[in-house]
């Protein structure tokens, strides 16, 4: 009798304010090389991390994320984190994916800058439990685990597993810089992304905005 092989999905997390052509190839890349059958984007609620700065609605967040990926068939947003209406910690929303697949086997898609933060500060045993991690290369960070040894060592062989990916020098917070400032961001993200940045005004200054 043929075994049926478990669902393979991938969950990417991120502010996504704005979702960039960064993250796209992150996600595209890691679905290729572990043959998932799907990548589920997950913008955060308010992060925690991000205290210090106004983080856009989650609803403009959550839009953008769909019209950035809705021509991959293998792409789907969902708005767990989002409608959780808390901080996001990457442990609820593994929970959350778990509970809404729970024959599946997860891979939770992260930066080089990321990883090391998720794993230092959570919940870091139950994190293993839920996912399989792969952290991808990013420019200007070091894909650098020695810190985590200590944690890794009990852990299988694939618990984590780094991935070298095409460098894309993209950052949200440059887009929303250029945005600011009326320089283009064109080609950073996709081009329906760059109309509704400009329809709804994101990330122009307050007195810009007024003054208009
Ligand atoms: P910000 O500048 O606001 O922090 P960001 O560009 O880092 O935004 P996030 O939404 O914070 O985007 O990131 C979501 C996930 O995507 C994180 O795991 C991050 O490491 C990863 N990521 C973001 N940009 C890239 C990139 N250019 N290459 C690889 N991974 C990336
Ligand atoms: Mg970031």
């Amino acid at each position: 009798m043929q075994k049926t092989r478990r669902r393979k999905l991938g969950v990417m997390g991120g502010t996504f304010d704005p979702i960039h052509h960064g993250h796209l190839v992150a996600a595209s890349e890691v679905q290729h090389r572990f043959d998932l059958d799907e990548v589920i984007f997950v913008p955060t609620g308010q992060p925690w991390q991000k205290a210090d700065r106004q983080v856009s609605p989650g609803e403009d967040r959550y839009l953008m994320t769909v019209i950035a990926t809705a021509s991959n068939p293998r792409f789907s947003v969902s708005r767990a984190d989002i409608d959780r209406g808390k901080v996001t910690y990457t442990v609820d929303t593994l929970r959350e994916m778990r509970a809404q697949h729970p024959d599946a086997e997860l891979y939770f898609i992260t930066g080089a800058d990321a990883l090391s933060n998720i794993l230092t500060w959570q919940d870091w045993a139950e994190l293993f439990e839920l996912a399989k991690f792969v952290g991808v290369s990013r420019p200007g960070y070091e894909l650098n685990t020695d810190h985590l040894t200590e944690h890794l060592r009990d852990l299988p062989a694939d618990a984590v597993t780094m991935i070298e990916i095409p460098a894309l020098a993209i950052s949200s917070s440059e887009c929303r810089r250029r945005a600011a400032e009326g320089r283009p961001v064109w080609y950073l993200v996709a081009d329906g992304v760059v109309q509704y940045i400009s329809k709804r005004r994101l990330y122009e200054p307050a007195e810009r905005k007024v003054a208009k």
